[in-house]
Order: structure tokens, then C-alpha cells, then sequence
């Protein structure tokens, strides 16, 4: 007889063992079955994001950032080090040992919880039935009043150059790799190209960049975008746009990716690896039976609506499987939202209000409307901006890169946008979202008294820019 649960949440990744953790505080009867497998074929909860995604990305940023402030500002601070070397073996060994623990604690929390976590594959059938195919092979299967779908995604392959995982490679692989490539190639300028390109030219690669749009970031506001392009070119990453990237080869230890510049003329590049970062894909394989009554939209994402119902009663999908970024922290708030839902509490989440960081020096982060957006929805709006080279808390930091950006609605004040590039922008990105959430205008942060000396009066003297206030800069 199929065990019987309230809710049984198919994914333990940032969406769905919040979701599993809610719903048992709500006091269902929970289990969470998940499938990752460790290269080593162990099994492991917490998802893509932390085997394999945030956590183990920003353990290398850290690493490698220090490296590189060691080599190029400590002796502005005064401290002379001598010769600095690179012990590659140990900074991963860091880096796998924080992944340990925090996919162990995903195991104990919802073991705290009280929800039944089971390392196997699952899949959906008729009637919120679930088969589960147990990491040893047993085959059981749970019945559920409510099925939470949270499978995420995977990394998008590329038809002219599939992964071979040595030289052709994912971010997985990326992160994992045991020495320094001397060149590498990254294909996409978006957020996992960037930050993994950062993390090994910080360790001595020469990283090339091939990114198909013309427009840098095109994702994020423009005057940020090109601020954040000067930094990477004079950093050493050498960026190439409009490259259209048709195949690559390998030969002798290395490879060579052919492409085509704006203009249709033909390229190549030699690297000893090529990581391909160019989008990742919803993965639902064999994730619900054919009857189930589960629908894909064309992109291969599981169709929900606003509140993550598919269209099976009962059944409901979160994080990056279903529409929206690809973020842990969207996936996160989707499934708390969805367990209340469950329980029959009051829940939204904001998908207006959902912020942005990328973990690169200068760190960059946004939410809202950019200047792009609102100039396209013919929004008139107000613009303040903050350079860090006026703060002095930047200064004593050295860290004097980027700026802060507040846009306001011309009419109501509102806060529709907030740019951030610059240190700690992925923390200072906190307050803006805060005071967007608040639907706060650019007057509620110009009275909000801000502690000096900090990063975060960047925002206050952004808020006042936005009416031409600022007090401590010239260019208000
Ligand atoms: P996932 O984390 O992918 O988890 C899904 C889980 O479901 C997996 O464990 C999978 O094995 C399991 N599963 C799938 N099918 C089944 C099945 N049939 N049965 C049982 N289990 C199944 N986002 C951020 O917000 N901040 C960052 O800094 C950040 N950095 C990233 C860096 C990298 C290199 C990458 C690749 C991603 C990064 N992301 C980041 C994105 C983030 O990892 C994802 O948005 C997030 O993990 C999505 O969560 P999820 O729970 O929807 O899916
Ligand atoms: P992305 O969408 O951020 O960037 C992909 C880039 O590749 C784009 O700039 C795109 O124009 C380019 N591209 C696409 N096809 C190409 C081709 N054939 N040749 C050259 N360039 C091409 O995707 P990503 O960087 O792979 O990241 C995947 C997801 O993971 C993102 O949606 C992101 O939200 C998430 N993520 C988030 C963080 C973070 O929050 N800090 C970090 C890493 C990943």
C-alpha cells in the first residue's frame, strides 16, 4: 500500500526544501525526495544551488578575491607580504568542505522539521500518486493530497560543441576543476560567465569571453552595464561581443572555437578548456507520467499560474522548473508561498520586487525597473546617482569602483529602480529592496538616518541626488 503524505515535495533544491520545511511547520506530514547525485555517487540535498551553484561559486570568489587583493592592494594598505603562491588543492578542499556542511544541514532541517527525506528519484503519476525509485534501487510509492514539483534546471548544451566534461565544460565542472587552465574560453557574458571567468583569471588563466549579443548585460541597466564593462576589460578579461560562436574542435590538449565577429567575419580562439555558460534549462525528465495531466509551455518549462498551481488540482511547481529568473531566492519564496497556500494561509509573492546580484569585484546588484524599461513603458522618472569614489567608508576599503543608482517616478517619488555597482552591493541591495517592498518614494530614504562612515549612505546620497541634494558630492 502507497505510504500516504499531506504533501510530497519532489526536489530538495532552494525551492523545494523550503517548501517541505513550511509545510511541516504548518504541521502536514511531509516527505522530500531528491535525486542529486555527487560525482562520487553519493547523494546529497540543497539542489543545484549548493553542490553545485551559489554556494560553491561565492566559496571560490572569496578565495580567489583575496588572492588578487593580495597581490595588487596590500601594499597600499601598507602590508608587504613577499611572494605570494596559489595552493589550488587547498581552496578547493575549503570550498567542498562548506558545500558538505550546508547540504548536511539541509538534511537536518528537515529532518528538524519532521518531514521524511528520502535520497531517490520520483516521478508523478495519476491521482497525486508518486513512484520513488530509491538511491538503492527499491521501488515504493507515497500518496499525497498535495504534490510540489521543484526540479529545477540544468545547464543549457550547446548543439555545436556538447560537453565532454574535460575540455568542454559545465559550470559544475568548472567549479571543480584541480588545476589553473593557462587559457580558457567562457561562451556567454552572462552571470555564471562572469563569475567563473573572474574566479580563474583571479588564479592566473587568460580568460576570452565570446558573448553572442552586441550589449554587454544586456539584462541589466545600461549606465551600470558599460560602468561594469570598463572594470572587467581592465581587469584582463577580454570580452568579445556579437560573437556567434558556429563549433569547436580538439586536438593536441586544447581547443579551438570557431565563431563570427558582428561584421560575418570568420574567428577562432584556442583555449586549454571552454566553459559553455549560456543559459540553463527547466528539467522535468521523467518527472511525471504521461497521464498525470502536467503540462510543459514551449520552453519546456511546467506550466503554472501566479500561485504555482499547475493544472492538476493538488499539484503545484516552483523555482527554476516553472517562469521567472532562475534565482534561489525566487524559488525560495515560491515554495514558502506555496505551503501556506496548502495549509490555507494568505501568501504572495512580489515577482516585481525581486533583486539581482552578480558576486563579481566590482560586485553588481539591482532590482526594479532599470532606465532601459521605463523609458520603453514611457515612465518619467527621476535618476540620483552616488559615485563610491565620494564615500569615505569606500575609500578607507580601497574600493572606491562604481556607484549607486536610485530611479523614482517623476510623478509619485515612488522607488521603481535601485543600481548598485560597487563593494557589498549584493548586501546594500538589501535596503533598496526593502524600501521598494515598503513602496517607499525617494523622500523616505532621504529622511532615513544612515550610520557614518558606511556603504549604505550611498544609497542615502542616491536618494537625495534624485532631487539634486546630495551633500557630499560636487556632481549632484
Ligand atoms: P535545483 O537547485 O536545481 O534543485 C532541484 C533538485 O531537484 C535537484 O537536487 C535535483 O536532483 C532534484 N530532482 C530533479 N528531478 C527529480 C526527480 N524526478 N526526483 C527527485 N529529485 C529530482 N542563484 C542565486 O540566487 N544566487 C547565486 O549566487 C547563484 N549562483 C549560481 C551559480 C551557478 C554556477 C549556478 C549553476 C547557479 C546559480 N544560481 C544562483 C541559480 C540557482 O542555483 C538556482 O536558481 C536554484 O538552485 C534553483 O533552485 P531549485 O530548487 O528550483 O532547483
Ligand atoms: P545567463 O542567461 O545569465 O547568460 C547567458 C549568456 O550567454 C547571455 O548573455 C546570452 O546572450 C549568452 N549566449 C547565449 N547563447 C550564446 C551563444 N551561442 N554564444 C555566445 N553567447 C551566448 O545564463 P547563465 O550565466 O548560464 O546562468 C544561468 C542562470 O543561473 C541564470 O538565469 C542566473 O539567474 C542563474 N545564476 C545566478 C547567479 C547569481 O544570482 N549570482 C549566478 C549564476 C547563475
Amino acid at each position: 500500500m502507497a505510504d500516504a503524505f499531506d504533501v510530497v515535495v519532489i526536489g530538495a533544491g532552494p525551492a523545494g526544501y523550503p517548501a517541505a520545511i513550511r509545510a511541516a511547520q504548518n504541521g502536514l506530514k511531509v516527505a522530500c525526495v531528491d535525486a542529486w547525485k555527487n560525482r562520487d555517487g553519493s547523494g546529497a540535498f540543497g539542489g543545484t544551488c549548493l553542490n553545485a551553484g551559489c554556494i560553491p561559486s561565492k566559496a571560490l570568489l572569496e578565495s580567489s578575491e583575496l588572492l588578487e587583493r593580495a597581490r595588487s592592494e596590500f601594499a597600499v594598505h601598507g602590508i608587504q607580504t613577499g611572494s605570494l603562491a596559489l595552493d589550488l588543492a587547498t581552496m578547493q578542499k575549503r570550498r567542498a568542505g562548506i558545500v558538505r556542511t550546508m547540504t548536511g544541514g539541509v538534511a537536518s532541517l528537515l529532518k528538524g522539521a519532521g518531514a521524511t527525506a528520502i535520497h531517490g528519484s520520483a516521478r508523478l503519476l495519476r491521482d497525486r500518486r508518486v513512484e520513488v525509485v530509491a538511491a538503492d534501487g527499491t521501488r515504493s510509492e507515497l500518496s499525497a493530497r498535495h504534490v510540489v514539483l521543484a526540479s529545477g534546471s540544468i545547464p543549457t548544451e550547446l548543439k555545436s560543441m556538447p560537453f565532454d566534461h574535460r575540455f568542454i565544460i559545465d559550470s559544475w565542472d568548472a567549479l571543480e576543476l584541480s588545476a589553473v587552465p593557462r587559457t580558457l574560453i567562457v561562451i556567454g557574458a552572462g552571470i555564471i560567465g562572469l563569475e567563473l571567468g573572474s574566479v580563474w583569471r583571479r588564479l592566473g588563466a587568460e580568460v576570452i569571453v565570446l558573448e553572442a549579443l552586441e550589449t554587454f548585460l544586456a539584462v541589466a541597466d545600461q549606465q551600470l552595464a558599460q560602468e561594469a564593462l570598463r572594470h572587467f576589460k581592465k581587469q584582463g578579461l577580454d570580452i568579445r561581443l556579437g560573437a556567434r560562436v558556429t563549433g569547436a574542435a580538439t586536438a593536441d590538449g586544447s581547443v579551438t572555437v570557431q565563431y563570427g565577429d558582428a561584421a560575418g567575419k570568420s574567428l577562432s580562439a584556442t583555449a586549454d578548456q571552454v566553459i559553455v555558460a549560456v543559459g540553463r534549462r527547466p528539467y522535468t525528465e521523467n518527472l511525471f507520467a504521461a497521464d498525470s495531466g502536467v503540462a510543459l509551455d514551449q520552453r519546456g518549462f511546467i506550466q503554472v499560474d501566479e500561485a504555482c498551481q499547475t493544472g492538476v488540482p493538488g499539484v503545484w511547481a516552483i523555482g527554476d522548473c516553472v517562469r521567472g529568473p532562475m534565482l534561489a531566492h525566487k524559488g525560495k519564496e515560491e515554495g514558502i508561498a506555496v505551503a501556506d497556500r496548502i495549509a490555507g494561509r494568505y501568501a504572495h509573492v512580489n515577482y516585481e520586487v525581486i533583486p539581482s546580484v552578480i558576486y563579481t569585484a566590482p560586485e553588481i546588484a539591482w532590482v526594479g525597473k532599470t532606465e532601459e524599461q521605463l523609458k520603453a513603458s514611457g515612465i518619467d522618472y527621476k535618476s540620483g546617482v552616488f559615485p563610491f569614489a565620494a564615500s569615505g567608508r569606500a575609500r578607507a576599503m580601497q574600493a572606491t569602483a562604481g556607484f549607486a543608482k536610485i530611479l523614482a517616478a517623476r510623478d509619485s517619488d515612488r522607488i521603481v529602480g535601485v543600481h548598485i555597482i560597487g563593494p557589498m552591493a549584493g548586501e546594500l541591495i538589501a535596503e533598496a529592496t526593502l524600501a521598494m517592498e515598503f513602496q517607499a518614494s525617494a523622500e523616505d530614504l532621504q529622511r532615513t538616518i544612515h550610520a557614518h562612515p558606511t556603504l549604505a549612505e550611498a544609497l542615502h546620497e542616491a536618494a537625495l541626488a534624485v532631487d539634486k541634494r546630495a551633500i557630499d558630492n560636487l556632481n549632484r
